[in-house]
């Protein structure tokens, strides 16, 4: 019971109630205790999906929502941001199979990670209450606030109760069924900065002329996707690394995980393997599951698989032919496993079409622009000294040539077999091909490519291509 107080506007900045008005305390006024008037005392307001996802409310709006979720997704870094570090999306569904998106920040995002393993049979629901709508990309979505937000997950308490009841009891509701998918949200816009920091820049034909444990980004075309060697795997929900079938216990089916013992819910995860070609040769590329995704448009494993059928094996869905001519940046490490066993399959970091990563990398190949920091001769401990091939005796032999630029280095690394021929041929005007300083880079290490053929790498089988 509350005496001495006045009423008010509520119209701050951020109201956390959308109430008209709200109470003012004073020194005076006097609070006291009473006995319970009502069974509700956590005094929930839950608001249908349905107006949510109608835009009913307004941005900032607050609410309160119950739902089982569906799905979490991974924690996202927020970069450049002073407040906000991470964020997590969290789907949920109402008793009527609606969805709303839940986002979460920071210690928010991490009290679903117990979820994200959670091998317990049945839904796992909260309440949050006084979340606010919020609209990114005129998309609603419900967010904890900065204050006031609560959520209770799982807990015994009415509302949790008869949500749950209602939501298994309905029609073809099966414990079974109710995996959370676990889920990667696309991330935030890459900068060339970011992405081209410490790495090099190179042709496919060039790759081998690097030292292992380089970072490479080359840029080609999906030539087509070797489909023989399937497209997804069984994943472990925690750990996304392969889970083995194992014998089953009793009427489940048991996996083995590594790392986490025997497991009895997997996801599907892309694994597939291109083979990308440009003017210096091909390779396949292993592309797995956040990469593919984004490039066969957002489509993931899980969404194909409910659609095709949960016997992966036995089919390719058409949904990622939708990638072959295209053409990507790929980054990934040179590795001494490649060079050991003379394997030419590179894991890809990262693949990419965005425009302006790809005008950064093809600017290392334009031609002209000598002295541009970016053809600055890399450090000599860079350049390939072991090779007989014509790339890297070209470079040795203008490293010679202009030993003053021994001592410079650029974080922004240009592969060394491509750049300090297109300087060399700059300085021979008399050489047709400097108008096209792409082709001569491609026609050069094409040659040093069938002269090293022999020596170390593998006959590539045109009709494997
Ligand atoms: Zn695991």
């Amino acid at each position: 019971m509350i005496s001495d107080f006045s009423i008010g506007e509520n119209n701050g900045i951020l109201p956390l109630l959308n109430h008209k008005y709200k109470i003012t305390f004073f020194q005076s006024t006097k609070v006291t205790r009473i006995d319970h008037f009502d069974e509700d005392v956590f005094g929930f307001k839950l608001e249908p999906f349905s107006d949510i996802l109608s835009k009913k409310y307004n941005d900032k709006d607050s609410v309160d929502v119950i739902g089982a979720i569906v799905a979490i997704g991974d924690i996202i870094p927020i970069p450049n941001s002073l407040m906000k570090k991470v964020r997590r999306t969290v789907i949920i569904e109402d008793t009527e199979g609606t969805r709303v998106k839940c986002t979460f920040w920071d210690k928010w995002a991490e009290m679903f990670n117990q979820y994200v393993s959670n091998d317990a049979i049945g839904p796992v629901t909260f309440v949050l209450q006084l979340a606010k709508v919020k609209y990114f990309k005129d998309e609603p979505a419900v967010h904890n606030s900065l204050f006031g937000s609560r959520i209770f997950i799982n807990k015994d308490i009415p509302a949790i109760t008869s949500f749950k009841q209602r939501y298994t009891t309905k029609e073809g509701y099966s414990d079974g069924d109710h995996k959370i998918e676990v889920f990667t949200p696309p991330v935030v816009k890459m900068t060339p900065e970011i992405f081209f920091k410490q790495i090099v820049k190179s042709t496919v034909g060039g790759v081998r002329d690097l030292e292992s444990g380089t970072d490479v980004v080359i840029y080609g075309k999906v030539h087509r996707i070797q489909k023989e060697h399937g497209w997804c795997y069984d994943a472990c929900k925690r750990c996304n690394k392969m889970a083995r079938v194992s014998k089953s216990t009793g009427s489940r089916k048991a996996y083995t995980c590594d790392d986490h013992g025997v497991i009895y819910q997997v996801v599907p995860r892309f694994k597939v393997i291109l083979r990308v070609i440009d003017e210096t040769g091909s390779t396949p590329f292993v592309v797995f599951d956040t990469n593919m995704s984004r490039i066969c448009n957002g489509v993931s494993a899980y969404e194909i698989m409910n659609k095709h059928g949960q016997n992966t094996a036995d089919y390719f869905p058409d949904d990622l032919n939708v990638i072959v001519g295209n053409k990507y940046l790929f980054k990934f490490t040179y590795t001494q496993h490649n060079i050991n066993s003379n394997s030419q399959v590179y894991t890809a970091k990262s693949v990419s079409d965005d425009a302006e990563l790809v005008a950064h990398f093809n600017a290392a190949f334009a031609d002209g622009h000598v002295g541009d920091d970016q053809y600055k001769t890399p450090d000599v401990s860079f350049a390939h000294t072991g090779g007989l091939d014509a790339a890297s005796l070209n470079i040795n032999k203008f490293l010679l040539e202009t030993p003053d630029n021994q001592a410079q280095s650029s974080i922004n690394r240009v592969v060394a077999s491509s750049v300090n021929i297109d300087k060399f041929l700059l300085e021979t005007p008399d050489n047709q091909v400097q108008t096209s300083a792409n082709n001569s880079v491609g026609k050069n290490d094409g040659s040093s490519g069938s002269k090293t053929m022999n020596k170390k790498r593998d006959i590539i089988d045109v009709d494997e291509l």
